[in-house]
């Protein structure tokens, strides 16, 4: 299916509403810089707006049709009045932006509109910086630049003032998890991944990984043995060879974290906010064999193991740790 301006909406509600009205009314900002954190969907504004002033086939004045000529040549990016910086390495340099501004002396290819987006914008070197600067500083009527940047703290403030600014805010996990199913992922996956990230673009490399599935299995398993003799066992045979890295025993870590924050959703009587929604049993049983304060204490435990985990602290000994404290009338 086709995207329209309303789908950008949903993720995007302020930006598309500015962006659209503005459309209609044909009166465009000669910059814009879109900011936000990754994964909340700023490429794919960009391009959209790319579109919508492009597009031979508008649908109701403003959604692009996705199938003309230049949609088209949009979407693959070889369409020559609409060009894509991205960082050269590690940074964008002078050189690409004064490519740009060639390219853009030329007389228009196909009509006198121009539009460029450049992503990661805050990797601009100061020479290319101030390159863009001056680009930015002579507008020229028909040109329309899109800056994107998840961290705009670290661009130059005379950039900044000569640019709209666009915030992105992230995705509802609703509107992440929807999508996600959308795709054909496990909806018991999809309820995990969206509480572990805001990027649909990590979602969706999470949701597609065997070793993430077999991480949600292990977690609930560690949580039946819990109480048994037999826990300390399962971490040394189990949890250990599973999670290696210390980043992959974080993701352990905040797994078992919506175990609690499940259990604690069932006490409070919110039960449609349970993740693990297949072991909800399991959960109901816990959640009447333990006291609120018990379940907060052991969600505190669990933090406190993340941060003594990023303090370097031995990968086992903290598991083992954790795992006493994780234990009824501990
Ligand atoms: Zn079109």
């Amino acid at each position: 299916m086709n995207k329209t301006w309303d789908d950008i909406s949903l993720q995007q509600p302020i930006i598309a509403k500015m962006l659209t009205n503005s459309i209609k009314k044909n009166r465009l900002a000669h910059a814009y810089l879109v900011e936000g954190k990754k994964g909340t969907g700023k490429k794919e504004i960009a391009k959209f707006l790319a579109k919508s002033l492009f597009c031979k086939d508008l649908k109701d004045g403003i959604h692009p049709c996705h199938i003309c000529i230049n949609c088209k040549r949009i979407e693959s990016g070889n369409h020559p009045d609409v060009h894509f910086i991205e960082p050269d390495g590690l940074s964008i340099k002078k050189q690409q932006i004064q490519h740009l501004q060639e390219e853009f002396s030329k007389t228009g290819v196909e009509s006198k509109k121009k539009f460029y987006i450049i992503n990661h914008a805050d990797k601009m070197t100061i020479n290319a910086s101030n390159s863009l600067l001056k680009f930015l500083e002579e507008p020229n009527q028909e040109t329309t630049a899109v800056l994107l940047t998840e961290q705009v703290n670290k661009m130059l403030d005379t950039i900044i003032s000569r640019c709209q600014i666009l915030s992105t805010k992230a995705v509802q996990k609703s509107v992440l998890t929807e999508q996600l199913i959308g795709e054909g992922i496990n909806p018991l996956i999809a309820k995990v991944v969206v509480q572990l990230t805001n990027s649909i673009d990590e979602a969706q490399n999470l949701a597609q990984d065997d070793w993430f599935a077999e991480s949600r299995k292990i977690v609930l398993q560690l949580c039946e043995v819990l109480d048994s003799p037999s826990s300390l066992f399962y971490i040394q045979d189990k949890w250990l060879s599973h999670f290696k890295e210390r980043e992959q025993t974080e993701v352990g870590l905040d797994l078992l974290l919506l175990y609690y924050r499940d259990v604690l959703s069932i006490m409070i009587g919110e039960e449609e906010a349970v993740v693990y929604r297949d072991v909800i049993d399991h959960l109901k049983q816990r959640a009447l064999q333990v006291s609120r304060k018990s379940v907060v204490e052991k969600m505190a435990a669990i933090l406190e193991a993340k941060k003594r985990l990023n303090a370097n602290v031995q990968g086992q000994l903290m598991m083992e740790q954790l795992v006493l404290n994780l234990q009824e009338g501990s």
